[in-house]
């Protein structure tokens, strides 16, 4: 499974966040295959639509899908040069699928700062810089082995070259590797040089509690978001204070204490959505009499892939996939009136599954 990593400087809320991932973690029981590790925590990811196809279709059983975040403790300033945990830390990095990086936007006089003050883009930029100086290495170190093949004029030599050379000159001005446009020729070849800063970010801002409300207040937070816009990333402003608080609760209380802050959605639920759709991510359902459930898919696969997710059989012995999206199944009323209508497709195997489509597979066992 795919997996976000929180990365941070020390006293940003790390581990507060991470409690509060860990606190509202998913029902163990549904996802028996799921990573046993004290450092992943397990969440649900919030689905309006599956409430929505519970309703419709009254199931025993309603099993949403879950999502990973990692726990990525130990960047301080040099972890590129071994400081710290450092070289440990880029191992567990280079793991992850994208990065959440929690930055403090509190003012607290009794929680010390690292480097003496509360600074978001200097906390962020001492964590890029680590990032981008790793990379260098490995590039380097690449060019060294790629340059005199290709001056051989050994064509894949030539064009790693190539994508290499792009790579650290980007470097080089303090621009991360996912900031460089690369034809999709080259993005194979730079998918296999593992770097961290190609990775996909996601910047958490962590504000203090009787902020969370209305953000655009802290300066701190304004500054945040400027910085990411420019380089395309998004921010989601989060009090990881009251996501501890609350983690514990269930639905209802949740909501009412979240109505009683003035916030409509979770910073938790938020982040969770973020970090899928990040990712590529997206969701299909089963609607059985048994159990409704949501899978996570990447977006672009075919059915007998995404039947796969389920069980390799489904994958193997693939037939068709019997498809009505969400929000026709809705408007159907039900499943019966959905097919009366024409609104299930019979899908074959080049089918690329989309976003909302309830699925039933048909195959040979
Ligand atoms: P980490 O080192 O990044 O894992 O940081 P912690 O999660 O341990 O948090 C450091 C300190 O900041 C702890 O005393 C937390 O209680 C406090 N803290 C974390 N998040 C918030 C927040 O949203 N508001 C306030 N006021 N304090 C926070």
């Amino acid at each position: 499974a795919l997996t976000a990593g929180i990365v941070g400087l020390p006293n940003v809320g790390k581990s507060t966040l991470f409690n509060a991932i860990t606190q509202a973690g998913a029902e163990a029981a549904n996802y028996p295959f799921a990573t046993i590790d004290p450092n992943v925590g397990i969440v649900e990811v919030p689905d309006e639509r599956l409430n929505k196809l519970t309703e419709l279709v009254n199931p025993k059983k309603t099993v949403p899908t879950a999502f990973e975040f990692t726990d990525i403790a130990g960047i301080v300033k040099g972890a590129s040069k071994g400081e710290g945990l450092g070289n440990q830390f880029l191992s567990h990095i280079r793991q992850v699928d994208a990065i959440c990086q929690v930055v403090r936007c509190f003012v607290d006089e009794n929680i010390t700062h690292v480097s003496g003050k509360v600074d978001p883009i200097d906390d962020i930029e001492v964590i890029n810089l680590e990032l981008i100086l790793a990379d260098l290495e490995t590039v380097m170190k690449r060019l060294q082995r790629v340059e005199k093949l290709a001056k051989q004029k050994d064509k894949e030599a030539v064009a790693e070259f190539t994508v290499l050379d792009k790579i650290k000159t980007a470097l080089e001005e303090e621009k991360p590797a996912r900031a460089i446009d690369f034809t999709d020729e080259q993005q194979k070849i730079v998918k296999g040089l593992h770097l961290l800063t190609s990775k996909p970010m996601l910047y958490v801002a962590n504000v203090s509690e009787d902020e969370v409300a209305d953000p655009d207040g802290n300066e701190l937070v304004q500054k945040v978001r400027e910085y990411a816009a420019n380089e395309g990333a998004e921010v989601i402003v989060i009090c990881a204070k009251i996501e501890e608080e609350i983690s514990e609760l269930d639905q209802e209380e949740k909501e009412m204490y979240l109505e009683e802050l003035g916030i409509s959605e979770s910073g938790l639920d938020k982040l969770i959505k973020a970090s899928y759709s990040l990712l590529g991510l997206a969701t299909y359902f089963t609607a059985g009499e048994q159990e409704v459930r949501a899978w996570t898919f990447r977006k672009g696969i075919k059915a007998p892939q995404a039947a796969g997710i389920i069980h390799t059989d489904f994958e193997r012995g693939f037939i068709r996939a019997e498809t009505v999206s969400y929000n026709d199944l809705v408007e159907a009323g039900s499943m019966t009136q959905a097919r009366e209508k024409g609104k299930v497709r019979l899908e074959g195997k080049d089918y690329i599954v989309k976003d909302g489509d309830v699925i039933h597979f048909r195959f040979n066992v």
